[in-house]
């Protein structure tokens, strides 16, 4: 038997039905907030994710899916959604369009992990990424943007843990300070942490080996070597989360594993999660730099991604979501093939009208097209047999008060139209 890649998941059934809805909410939810879909392609040049979510990340150091086309070209399978869309607004050269551009996405993002719960191979991301603004108000909006689409769906007793990583000044003087003090520290770290002390300190700070050591812990915090304009930037920021009454909370060990970000950085979380260090539904931050990095013109860029996969896990273990199950509007019952000739046609009048519709497509007996409505929970039946069909009429049955009564085949899309 030929099974599934480790790591990935097969979503069916209640899962499949969960996955529906979020994408439902997820969508509606940006389209009012006036963020328009994009769609980049899965795989892109090797480069273009060396260059964004840069050399000593660890996801382009152990994690990529990297393979030689045919062409002997190096391409990797996306293992994040930022640098794509960057990739396209500077190749289709959108930063020349009047309006800032806000854009989501929703897809499939690939890296070579060790799979747990919380952790696959493939997973799904949606996200956001917001080019041309540096407005503070832009990095409140899309942090209450994702607080408020996971607050719609129900997912309770969220938190925003909020950070600023300051400018380019900001930055190198708080690099300084960690190499300062980790330096005589190293020999109390992990293997990858001394590997980090060279090439990115920052990123100890995120190590998911020595999170609980108490050398991180007690780590100068990025807060205390904010610059002026940074910190008043910062500053800006939360006062219109309070406005926009979004629970956060600043924590200076939010760092973020890739190298393009600067200023604002967060990540959500929601408290009653036990699923530990997984508990991130979502992070994202500002990336000022990226832009110009990736040869395009000086812009400005904010975003943030969240996990579908970790979303359905936390939905699951929320009440309202327990009962969740297929329900179709009708169910449409015949035996012989003259009526099966009805059947298709009311079935088809039905659902080019918007019903959701079922028929027997498996040569059932009555008694069996009776129990296949009910695992459909079907809400109405239509029973058809010749010696109505002759007289022009249907029987339309409500399957759930037992109700029926015969009804002119001609009227029968209007009835159950107006039923529903
Ligand atoms: P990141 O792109 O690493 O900042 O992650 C953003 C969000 O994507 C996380 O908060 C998770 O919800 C989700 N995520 C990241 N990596 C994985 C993974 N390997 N498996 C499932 N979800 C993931």
């Amino acid at each position: 038997m030929i099974t599934k890649p480790k790591g990935t998941v097969d979503i069916t059934g209640s899962d499949a039905l969960l996955w529906e809805y979020v994408n439902n909410v997820v969508s509606t939810m940006m389209k009012t907030y006036n963020y328009d879909f994009i769609r980049t392609p899965i795989f892109e040049s090797s480069e273009l994710f060396h260059r964004t979510v840069g050399e000593t990340s660890d996801i382009v150091r152990k994690e990529t899916y990297d393979f030689l086309d045919k062409g002997n070209r190096n391409m990797t399978l996306r293992p994040e959604g930022t640098a794509g869309v960057v990739r396209s607004f500077i190749e289709n050269k959108a930063y020349a369009e009047p309006s800032v551009k806000k854009y989501f996405y929703n897809g499939t993002m690939y890296r070579y992990e060790r799979p747990q719960t919380g952790r696959l191979r493939e997973f799904t991301q949606f996200g956001v990424e917001v080019l041309g603004s540096n407005d503070e108000f832009i990095d409140a909006e899309v942090i209450s943007l994702q607080y408020n689409i996971l607050d719609a769906l129900h997912i309770s007793n969220l938190q925003v843990n909020i950070n600023s990583l300051g400018d380019a000044e900001s930055r190198n003087n708080y690099r300084e300070a960690l190499v300062k003090y980790f330096t005589p520290k190293i020999d109390n770290l992990c293997e990858d942490c001394k590997e980090r002390l060279k090439t990115n300190p920052l990123r100890i700070l995120d190590c998911k080996v020595d999170k609980d050591n108490e050398i991180l812990k007690n780590a100068p915090k990025t807060i205390d070597y904010l610059n002026k304009e940074s910190k008043e930037r910062f500053e800006k920021v939360l006062k219109y989360l309070d406005y926009l009454d979004i629970d956060y909370e600043v924590n200076p060990n939010i760092v973020r594993g890739l190298d393009y970000y600067d200023h604002t950085v967060f990540e959500i979380v929601s408290l009653d999660s036990d699923s530990g260090s997984q508990s991130a539904l979502g992070a994202g931050g500002r990336y000022n730099k990226l832009i110009k990095e990736l040869d395009g013109p000086e812009s400005y860029g904010i975003g943030f991604a969240c996990g579908i996969d970790r979303i359905i896990n936390v939905l699951k273990e929320i009440e309202l979501y327990k009962e969740i199950k297929k329900e179709i509007d009708v169910y449409v019952m015949y035996v012989s093939e003259e009526e099966k000739l009805y059947a298709l046609d009311i079935v088809q009048s039905l659902r080019l009208n918007g019903v959701v519709c079922e028929t027997n497509n498996m040569n059932k007996g009555l008694k069996g097209q009776f129990k296949e409505a009910d695992r459909l929970s079907a809400k109405l039946l239509v029973l058809l047999n010749n010696e109505d069909l002759k007289k022009g009429l249907v029987t339309l049955k409500d399957n759930v008060t037992k109700e029926e009564e015969k009804v002119d085949i001609n009227e029968i899309v209007d009835l159950v139209v107006s039923n529903l």
